[in-house]
Protein backbone atom coordinates (compact mmCIF):
# COMPACT_ATOMS: atom_id res chain seq x y z
CA UNK A 1 0.00 0.00 0.00
CA UNK A 2 1.51 3.39 -0.74
CA UNK A 3 0.58 6.41 1.30
CA UNK A 4 1.95 9.87 1.36
CA UNK A 5 2.78 10.01 4.98
CA UNK A 6 3.68 13.25 7.14
CA UNK A 7 6.58 12.23 8.97
CA UNK A 8 6.76 15.75 10.85
CA UNK A 9 5.80 19.38 10.31
CA UNK A 10 6.89 19.90 6.50
CA UNK A 11 8.00 16.27 6.18
CA UNK A 12 6.05 14.55 3.51
CA UNK A 13 7.16 10.89 2.13
CA UNK A 14 6.10 8.55 -0.02
CA UNK A 15 6.11 5.22 1.54
CA UNK A 16 4.94 1.57 1.29
CA UNK A 17 2.99 0.79 4.07
CA UNK A 18 1.71 -2.68 5.30
CA UNK A 19 -1.61 -3.62 3.68
CA UNK A 20 -4.42 -3.80 6.73
CA UNK A 21 -6.96 -6.95 7.61
CA UNK A 22 -10.58 -6.27 6.46
CA UNK A 23 -12.34 -6.81 10.20
CA UNK A 24 -15.86 -8.28 9.54
CA UNK A 25 -17.57 -4.68 10.03
CA UNK A 26 -15.15 -3.19 7.71
CA UNK A 27 -14.43 -2.54 3.68
CA UNK A 28 -11.46 -2.25 1.48
CA UNK A 29 -11.21 0.64 -0.71
CA UNK A 30 -9.59 1.17 -3.51
CA UNK A 31 -8.98 4.86 -3.70
CA UNK A 32 -10.07 7.24 -7.03
CA UNK A 33 -10.12 10.49 -5.47
CA UNK A 34 -8.95 12.38 -2.78
CA UNK A 35 -8.16 16.00 -1.99
CA UNK A 36 -5.66 18.69 -0.53
CA UNK A 37 -7.62 20.75 1.46
CA UNK A 38 -7.18 24.05 4.27
CA UNK A 39 -6.71 21.64 7.30
CA UNK A 40 -4.51 19.23 5.65
CA UNK A 41 -2.50 22.05 4.52
CA UNK A 42 -2.20 23.23 8.31
CA UNK A 43 -1.49 19.73 9.55
CA UNK A 44 1.31 19.86 7.30
CA UNK A 45 2.88 23.03 8.34
CA UNK A 46 2.14 22.37 11.67
CA UNK A 47 -0.44 25.18 12.63
CA UNK A 48 -2.56 21.89 13.89
CA UNK A 49 -0.73 19.68 16.20
CA UNK A 50 -0.92 15.63 15.08
CA UNK A 51 0.63 12.57 16.47
CA UNK A 52 3.06 12.11 13.34
CA UNK A 53 3.75 9.73 11.31
CA UNK A 54 0.06 10.45 9.76
CA UNK A 55 -1.23 9.78 6.55
CA UNK A 56 -2.80 13.54 5.28
CA UNK A 57 -6.12 13.55 3.44
CA UNK A 58 -9.70 14.50 4.34
CA UNK A 59 -11.36 13.37 1.38
CA UNK A 60 -11.84 10.10 0.00
CA UNK A 61 -13.50 8.79 -2.83
CA UNK A 62 -13.12 5.21 -3.91
CA UNK A 63 -14.20 1.56 -5.23
CA UNK A 64 -14.69 -1.34 -2.81
CA UNK A 65 -13.00 -4.17 -3.21
CA UNK A 66 -13.11 -6.37 -0.52
CA UNK A 67 -15.72 -6.70 2.04
CA UNK A 68 -16.31 -8.27 5.63
CA UNK A 69 -18.67 -10.81 5.89
CA UNK A 70 -21.04 -8.33 8.54
CA UNK A 71 -20.92 -5.87 5.52
CA UNK A 72 -24.63 -5.29 3.94
CA UNK A 73 -25.10 -1.65 2.42
CA UNK A 74 -22.03 -1.75 0.04
CA UNK A 75 -20.60 -4.31 -2.59
CA UNK A 76 -17.26 -4.98 -4.48
CA UNK A 77 -17.44 -2.74 -7.47
CA UNK A 78 -19.43 -0.56 -5.96
CA UNK A 79 -18.37 3.85 -5.85
CA UNK A 80 -18.38 5.49 -2.69
CA UNK A 81 -17.77 8.49 -0.86
CA UNK A 82 -16.32 7.89 3.21
CA UNK A 83 -17.71 10.56 5.21
CA UNK A 84 -13.91 12.15 6.74
CA UNK A 85 -14.89 11.13 10.20
CA UNK A 86 -15.49 7.50 12.09
CA UNK A 87 -17.99 7.65 15.26
CA UNK A 88 -17.15 4.92 17.68
CA UNK A 89 -21.00 3.48 17.66
CA UNK A 90 -21.41 2.82 21.32
CA UNK A 91 -21.35 5.77 22.93
CA UNK A 92 -24.53 8.24 24.94
CA UNK A 93 -23.88 10.39 21.41
CA UNK A 94 -23.68 7.52 18.81
CA UNK A 95 -26.82 5.67 20.62
CA UNK A 96 -28.87 9.12 20.12
CA UNK A 97 -27.80 8.91 16.50
CA UNK A 98 -25.55 11.89 16.98
CA UNK A 99 -22.45 10.50 14.90
CA UNK A 100 -20.51 13.59 14.32
CA UNK A 101 -20.46 14.54 18.45
CA UNK A 102 -18.74 10.81 18.89
CA UNK A 103 -17.31 11.08 21.99
CA UNK A 104 -14.03 8.83 20.87
CA UNK A 105 -14.42 10.25 17.47
CA UNK A 106 -11.37 9.74 14.96
CA UNK A 107 -11.17 12.57 12.17
CA UNK A 108 -9.69 10.94 9.01
CA UNK A 109 -6.50 12.64 8.08
CA UNK A 110 -6.01 14.01 11.28
CA UNK A 111 -6.68 11.53 14.25
CA UNK A 112 -6.02 8.71 12.36
CA UNK A 113 -4.22 7.85 8.83
CA UNK A 114 -6.56 9.29 5.61
CA UNK A 115 -6.96 8.97 2.55
CA UNK A 116 -3.70 10.47 0.31
CA UNK A 117 -2.84 6.87 -0.44
CA UNK A 118 -3.79 3.66 -2.78
CA UNK A 119 -6.02 1.86 -0.60
CA UNK A 120 -7.82 2.12 2.99
CA UNK A 121 -9.60 -0.35 5.17
CA UNK A 122 -12.90 1.79 6.99
CA UNK A 123 -15.95 0.82 8.94
CA UNK A 124 -18.67 0.50 6.57
CA UNK A 125 -20.62 2.78 8.72
CA UNK A 126 -18.00 5.41 7.48
CA UNK A 127 -19.31 5.05 4.08
CA UNK A 128 -22.32 6.10 1.47
CA UNK A 129 -22.88 4.33 -1.96
CA UNK A 130 -22.78 7.09 -4.98
CA UNK A 131 -25.46 7.06 -7.32
CA UNK A 132 -24.36 6.23 -10.90
CA UNK A 133 -25.05 9.44 -12.25
CA UNK A 134 -23.70 11.51 -10.33
CA UNK A 135 -20.01 12.72 -11.05
CA UNK A 136 -17.34 11.07 -8.60
CA UNK A 137 -15.18 13.64 -8.89
CA UNK A 138 -17.70 16.21 -7.10
CA UNK A 139 -18.44 14.01 -4.19
CA UNK A 140 -14.80 15.53 -3.15
CA UNK A 141 -17.21 18.56 -2.03
CA UNK A 142 -19.59 16.46 -0.09
CA UNK A 143 -18.32 17.60 3.45
CA UNK A 144 -18.80 21.10 2.03
CA UNK A 145 -22.22 20.33 1.11
CA UNK A 146 -22.91 18.46 4.60
CA UNK A 147 -21.71 22.29 6.42
CA UNK A 148 -23.57 24.03 4.39
CA UNK A 149 -26.93 21.71 5.10
CA UNK A 150 -26.10 22.36 8.89
CA UNK A 151 -25.44 25.81 8.65
CA UNK A 152 -29.12 26.82 6.72
CA UNK A 153 -30.32 24.34 9.17
CA UNK A 154 -28.49 26.09 12.27
CA UNK A 155 -29.61 29.63 10.82
CA UNK A 156 -33.57 28.50 10.39
CA UNK A 157 -33.52 29.91 7.05
CA UNK A 158 -36.83 30.77 5.85
CA UNK A 159 -38.16 31.78 1.91
CA UNK A 160 -37.93 35.24 1.18
CA UNK A 161 -35.13 36.05 4.05
CA UNK A 162 -31.55 37.68 2.50
CA UNK A 163 -28.75 35.31 3.83
CA UNK A 164 -25.11 37.30 3.82
CA UNK A 165 -22.13 35.12 2.90
CA UNK A 166 -18.78 36.76 4.05
CA UNK A 167 -16.49 34.76 1.83
CA UNK A 168 -16.91 33.31 -1.75
CA UNK A 169 -15.09 30.21 -1.12
CA UNK A 170 -16.33 26.78 -2.63
CA UNK A 171 -18.17 26.97 0.99
CA UNK A 172 -20.05 30.07 0.53
CA UNK A 173 -20.92 29.30 -3.00
CA UNK A 174 -22.42 26.19 -2.37
CA UNK A 175 -24.10 27.58 0.91
CA UNK A 176 -25.74 30.43 -2.01
CA UNK A 177 -27.06 27.76 -4.07
CA UNK A 178 -28.61 26.13 -1.05
CA UNK A 179 -30.09 29.34 -0.01
CA UNK A 180 -31.68 29.76 -3.35
CA UNK A 181 -32.92 26.46 -3.14
CA UNK A 182 -35.01 27.57 -0.02
CA UNK A 183 -36.21 30.97 -2.17
CA UNK A 184 -33.98 33.10 0.04
CA UNK A 185 -31.87 35.42 -0.96
CA UNK A 186 -28.34 35.15 -1.09
CA UNK A 187 -25.53 38.18 -0.94
CA UNK A 188 -21.86 36.64 -1.32
CA UNK A 189 -19.15 39.32 0.07
CA UNK A 190 -15.45 39.03 -0.70
CA UNK A 191 -12.49 40.99 -2.04
CA UNK A 192 -10.79 38.53 -3.99
CA UNK A 193 -11.31 39.23 -7.77
CA UNK A 194 -11.02 35.49 -8.73
CA UNK A 195 -13.10 34.06 -6.14
CA UNK A 196 -15.90 37.22 -6.85
CA UNK A 197 -16.01 36.00 -10.92
CA UNK A 198 -16.80 32.38 -9.83
CA UNK A 199 -19.43 33.63 -7.57
CA UNK A 200 -20.90 35.68 -10.08
CA UNK A 201 -22.10 32.47 -12.04
CA UNK A 202 -24.04 31.36 -9.43
CA UNK A 203 -25.19 34.41 -7.49
CA UNK A 204 -27.41 37.15 -8.23
CA UNK A 205 -25.73 39.68 -5.65
CA UNK A 206 -21.93 39.48 -5.07
CA UNK A 207 -20.70 42.81 -3.32
CA UNK A 208 -16.76 43.37 -3.63
CA UNK A 209 -15.99 44.51 -0.23
CA UNK A 210 -12.86 46.55 -2.18
CA UNK A 211 -14.81 48.73 -4.38
CA UNK A 212 -18.36 48.86 -2.98
CA UNK A 213 -19.68 50.74 0.61
CA UNK A 214 -21.11 47.08 1.10
CA UNK A 215 -22.98 48.45 3.76
CA UNK A 216 -24.71 50.91 1.85
CA UNK A 217 -25.24 48.14 -0.67
CA UNK A 218 -26.52 45.41 2.20
CA UNK A 219 -29.17 48.46 3.37
CA UNK A 220 -30.29 49.16 -0.34
CA UNK A 221 -30.73 45.25 -1.22
CA UNK A 222 -33.17 44.26 1.95
CA UNK A 223 -34.63 47.62 2.30
CA UNK A 224 -33.17 49.13 4.99
CA UNK A 225 -33.55 46.01 7.50
CA UNK A 226 -30.17 44.17 7.08
CA UNK A 227 -29.73 40.65 6.05
CA UNK A 228 -31.53 38.46 8.36
CA UNK A 229 -29.16 36.11 8.66
CA UNK A 230 -24.98 35.88 8.19
CA UNK A 231 -22.35 33.14 7.73
CA UNK A 232 -18.83 34.44 8.04
CA UNK A 233 -16.61 31.90 6.39
CA UNK A 234 -13.28 32.44 7.97
CA UNK A 235 -10.71 30.88 5.34
CA UNK A 236 -11.70 33.79 3.63
CA UNK A 237 -9.67 35.87 5.68
CA UNK A 238 -12.71 39.09 5.66
CA UNK A 239 -13.20 40.56 9.23
CA UNK A 240 -15.97 38.86 10.99
CA UNK A 241 -16.72 42.34 12.67
CA UNK A 242 -17.87 43.51 9.29
CA UNK A 243 -20.23 40.40 8.86
CA UNK A 244 -21.84 41.43 12.16
CA UNK A 245 -22.56 45.12 10.88
CA UNK A 246 -24.31 43.36 8.02
CA UNK A 247 -27.01 41.39 10.27
CA UNK A 248 -30.41 42.76 10.89
CA UNK A 249 -31.71 43.44 14.57
CA UNK A 250 -32.19 40.35 15.91
CA UNK A 251 -30.29 38.38 12.93
CA UNK A 252 -28.75 34.90 13.19
CA UNK A 253 -24.97 34.26 12.67
CA UNK A 254 -23.26 31.11 12.00
CA UNK A 255 -19.62 30.95 11.96
CA UNK A 256 -18.24 27.92 9.77
CA UNK A 257 -14.96 25.99 9.18
CA UNK A 258 -12.85 23.38 10.29
CA UNK A 259 -11.45 22.95 13.40
CA UNK A 260 -8.52 25.28 14.69
CA UNK A 261 -8.43 27.09 10.70
CA UNK A 262 -10.12 29.54 11.31
CA UNK A 263 -8.34 32.87 12.95
CA UNK A 264 -10.98 34.81 14.72
CA UNK A 265 -8.76 37.16 17.11
CA UNK A 266 -10.00 40.62 18.03
CA UNK A 267 -13.78 39.76 17.82
CA UNK A 268 -15.69 42.88 18.59
CA UNK A 269 -18.78 42.01 20.61
CA UNK A 270 -20.72 44.91 20.50
CA UNK A 271 -23.05 44.49 17.64
CA UNK A 272 -23.78 40.94 19.14
CA UNK A 273 -25.34 43.00 22.32
CA UNK A 274 -26.83 46.00 20.29
CA UNK A 275 -28.37 43.86 17.57
CA UNK A 276 -29.30 40.75 19.97
CA UNK A 277 -27.67 38.64 17.44
CA UNK A 278 -27.36 34.60 17.70
CA UNK A 279 -23.94 33.01 16.75
CA UNK A 280 -23.54 29.59 15.85
CA UNK A 281 -21.03 27.77 15.66
CA UNK A 282 -20.49 24.92 12.32
CA UNK A 283 -17.61 22.76 12.20
CA UNK A 284 -16.96 20.13 9.81
CA UNK A 285 -19.24 17.85 8.97
CA UNK A 286 -22.27 16.82 10.44
CA UNK A 287 -24.42 13.95 9.23
CA UNK A 288 -25.56 15.02 6.42
CA UNK A 289 -23.64 13.27 3.31
CA UNK A 290 -26.84 10.96 2.22
CA UNK A 291 -29.13 14.61 1.82
CA UNK A 292 -25.64 16.04 0.15
CA UNK A 293 -25.14 13.35 -1.67
CA UNK A 294 -29.29 14.01 -3.27
CA UNK A 295 -28.39 17.72 -3.64
CA UNK A 296 -25.28 16.79 -5.72
CA UNK A 297 -27.39 14.01 -8.12
CA UNK A 298 -30.36 16.51 -8.41
CA UNK A 299 -28.48 19.36 -9.08
CA UNK A 300 -29.66 21.44 -6.30
CA UNK A 301 -26.10 22.46 -6.07
CA UNK A 302 -23.86 22.49 -8.53
CA UNK A 303 -19.82 22.23 -7.79
CA UNK A 304 -18.50 22.47 -11.36
CA UNK A 305 -15.79 24.65 -10.16
CA UNK A 306 -13.33 24.49 -13.18
CA UNK A 307 -10.59 26.08 -11.92
CA UNK A 308 -9.86 23.64 -9.09
CA UNK A 309 -6.68 22.17 -9.99
CA UNK A 310 -5.96 18.64 -10.56
CA UNK A 311 -3.16 16.82 -9.42
CA UNK A 312 -1.98 13.15 -10.09
CA UNK A 313 -1.16 11.06 -6.50
CA UNK A 314 2.29 10.73 -7.46
CA UNK A 315 3.04 14.26 -6.89
CA UNK A 316 1.04 15.45 -3.98
CA UNK A 317 4.21 16.66 -2.00
CA UNK A 318 4.06 19.17 -4.74
CA UNK A 319 0.87 20.32 -3.56
CA UNK A 320 2.12 21.21 -0.35
CA UNK A 321 5.73 22.86 -1.13
CA UNK A 322 3.75 25.13 -3.61
CA UNK A 323 1.39 26.23 -1.28
CA UNK A 324 3.07 29.60 0.22
CA UNK A 325 0.76 30.47 3.13
CA UNK A 326 -0.01 33.81 2.15
CA UNK A 327 -2.91 33.47 -0.38
CA UNK A 328 -6.58 33.27 0.72
CA UNK A 329 -7.73 31.79 -2.81
CA UNK A 330 -9.24 28.69 -3.19
CA UNK A 331 -6.94 26.09 -2.15
CA UNK A 332 -8.72 22.75 -2.67
CA UNK A 333 -6.89 20.43 -5.05
CA UNK A 334 -8.31 17.12 -6.71
CA UNK A 335 -6.08 14.56 -6.36
CA UNK A 336 -6.44 11.84 -9.33
CA UNK A 337 -5.04 7.70 -8.60
CA UNK A 338 -4.53 6.15 -11.11
ZN1 LIG B 1 -19.48 7.34 19.80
Amino acid sequence: MKAWRLNAPNTLELTDMESQPVGDDCVKIKLKYSAVSESDIMLYSGKIPIDAPLVLGRQGIGMVTEVGKNVKNVSRGDIVAIRPFSACGCCQMCASGRMSDCDNLAVYGQSADGFLRDFAVVNANDIYKLPDRLDKKSALLLEHVDMAISAINALKLERGEHILINGASYLGIILAQLALSYQAVPIVVDIDKERLAVAEKYVYYVLDFSEVDVRKRVMTITGGRMSETVVHIPQCGLPLNQALLLAARNGRVAITGWENTAELSGINVEPILNRQLTVTGINGSNNNFPSAINMLVNKTVQVDFDKMPEVNFANVDQVFKSYNGTGHKFILSRIVMD
